[in-house]
C-alpha cells in the first residue's frame, strides 16, 4: 500500500479483495459499480497472498498481481496493492483492514467489496465480528447466487453480528476465475471475459496450460499476437499467405511456407537490449555487424525462438527464418520464398521497385531474389547502415547465376 500521507486525504475508500486468479471483467464491473454507487474516491484491489481459504500456488502470486495491475491500469480511480502478496505466511483480510485503517484518516469510510458467494462465507474468515465492526461491506449480486438469499444473509449478519453491510445490484456477468482457467486449459476463447491485456498475459506466460490444446497454428498465432505490434502481426499474416501462393507457384510445401511466413518476424518487436539478451540466452552467435545493429539479429534470434519456443523442428523452416533478412548464397526454395514473400506481401508500404519485384517473383524467383538483394543493399547504404557480408555474397551468387541464364 502507498505511503501513509497518500491515504490520509481520502474520505471514502473501497477494497476489492480476491484471488484474482485471474482477474476478470466480473471483478472490474463489480468494483466500478461500487465506486460509482457508493461515491468511492479510490478502489484498492488487493490480490490475496497464500489464501487461508483456497490452495494457491505461490508461483502464481506474481502473475496474479501483474494481471491485476494490467487490468486496472486504465482506470485512474483504481490501484493495486501488494500488501497481501508480500505478507509472509497466511494472509487474512482482518490484518489488511487493520493496516489500512492505520493508514487512513480517522473519519475515512472503508468499504470491503464482496460478491454474493463471498459474503455468505464471511463467518469462516478470521475474527469475523471484529472485521464486520472495522469496515463497511458492500455485497454485490452475482449470477448463480440467489438475490433473496443474499439479502437474508445480509440481514442476519447486520442484526446478529452487528455488521454494516449494504446490498448492491450490479450488471450480471456470469464469469468466474475458475471458469476462465478451465476455458484456457480447454483452449476455449476468453476474449471479452477478461481485459485484452490479461488475455495476452495468460498466453504469453502459458498460464493455466494455455496453448496446450490448441492446434499448432492457432497457438502460434495467439502467441505471436501477444509479442508483436498489431502492424507487425498483420505483416506476418500477409507474408504467410504470400508464401503459400509462391509455394503453390513453385511446387514447394505450402504448410512449411505458411509456418515459416508466420514465424519469420517472431523476434522482431523486442527492444535492442532484449534482442541482445535473448541472443545470449539462446546461444545465437553475434558477429560485429549484428552486434552493432541488433535489429538485424531478429531473423537469427527468430530462428532460435522458432525452435525453442514455438516447437519448430524442420531445419528448412528454421533456415528460412534465419536468413529472411540478410539472404545468403544458394538458398533453398523455401528460403527464397520467405525472403521474397517478406518483400512483396500485400500490406507492404509501396516503395520504388516493389511492383517490378512482385511481377518477377512469380516469373523467376532467382531474379526476384537478385533484384531484392540489390534494392535492400542500396537502401541500407543510403541509410548509412552496415551491410551484412551474407547479403553481399548472396548478391554476387545470384547475379552470377542469373547472368549464366541470360
Ligand atoms: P474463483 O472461481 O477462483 O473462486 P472468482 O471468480 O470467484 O474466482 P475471486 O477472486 O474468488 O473470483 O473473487 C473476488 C471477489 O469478487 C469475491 O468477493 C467474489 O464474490 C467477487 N466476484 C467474482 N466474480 C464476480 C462476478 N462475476 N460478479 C460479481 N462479483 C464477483
Ligand atoms: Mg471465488
Amino acid at each position: 500500500m502507498k505511503e501513509l500521507s497518500q491515504y490520509k486525504k481520502y474520505k471514502r475508500i473501497a477494497v476489492m479483495g480476491g484471488s484474482f486468479n485471474p482477474i476478470h471483467n466480473g471483478h472490474l464491473v463489480a468494483a466500478e459499480a461500487v465506486r460509482q454507487e457508493m461515491d468511492i474516491e479510490r478502489v484498492i484491489f488487493i490480490p490475496a497472498g497464500s489464501s487461508p481459504h483456497k490452495e494457491s500456488d505461490p508461483m502464481y502470486n506474481e502473475h496474479r498481481y501483474l494481471m491485476t495491475v494490467l487490468a486496472t491500469v486504465t482506470n485512474p480511480d483504481f490501484e493495486v496493492s501488494r500488501t497481501e502478496i508480500d505478507r509472509m505466511g497466511k494472509s487474512y483480510t482482518i490484518d489488511t483492514i487493520r493496516e489500512l485503517r492505520h493508514k487512513c484518516s480517522k473519519d475515512c469510510e472503508i468499504y470491503f467489496i464482496t460478491g454474493a458467494d463471498a459474503i455468505a462465507e464471511i463467518l469462516t474468515w478470521k475474527d469475523p465480528e471484529e472485521l464486520l465492526s472495522m469496515c463497511k461491506f458492500v455485497a454485490v449480486t452475482r449470477p448463480g447466487y440467489d438475490k433473496t438469499k443474499l439479502k437474508a444473509t445480509i440481514d442476519t449478519l447486520n442484526t446478529k453480528y452487528k455488521g454494516n453491510i449494504e446490498f448492491l445490484e450490479i450488471p450480471a456477468l456470469s464469469i468466474s476465475s475458475t471458469d476462465i482457467r478451465n476455458r484456457v486449459t480447454a483452449g476455449k476463447t476468453i476474449k471479452y471475459l477478461v481485459p485484452e491485456s490479461v488475455e495476452n498475459y495468460i498466453l504469453k506466460f502459458g498460464l493455466y496450460g494455455a496453448g496446450l490444446s490448441l492446434s499448432g497454428t492457432e497457438y502460434i498465432n495467439k502467441k505471436l499476437y501477444s509479442v508483436l505490434t498489431p502492424k507487425r502481426f498483420r505483416h506476418t499474416q500477409g507474408v504467410a499467405k504470400e508464401a503459400v501462393r509462391l509455394a503453390e507457384r513453385y511446387g514447394a510445401d505450402t504448410d512449411k511456407a505458411y509456418l515459416a511466413g508466420l514465424l519469420h518476424d517472431c523476434a522482431k518487436c523486442y527492444t535492442d537490449e532484449e534482442k541482445l539478451a535473448m541472443c545470449r540466452q539462446y546461444n545465437v552467435p553475434l558477429d560485429d555487424v549484428l552486434y552493432a545493429q541488433p535489429d538485424l539479429a531478429h531473423s537469427f534470434l527468430g530462428a532460435a525462438l522458432a525452435k525453442a519456443v514455438y516447437g519448430v523442428k524442420d531445419e528448412d523452416i528454421i533456415n528460412a527464418i534465419a536468413y529472411h533478412t540478410t539472404g545468403r548464397e544458394n538458398m533453398s526454395l523455401l528460403e527464397k520464398i520467405i525472403y521474397i514473400a517478406d518483400y512483396i506481401e500485400p500490406n507492404r508500404e509501396p516503395f520504388k521497385g516493389l511492383e517490378e519485384i512482385r511481377e518477377l517473383a512469380y516469373k523467376d524467383i532467382d531474379k526476384a531474389v537478385e533484384y531484392s538483394l540489390k534494392n535492400t543493399i542500396d537502401h541500407n547504404v543510403n541509410k548509412k547502415r552496415m551491410i551484412h557480408p551474407l547479403s553481399i555474397t548472396a548478391l554476387e551468387y545470384y547475379r552470377e547465376g542469373n547472368n549464366e541464364k541470360r
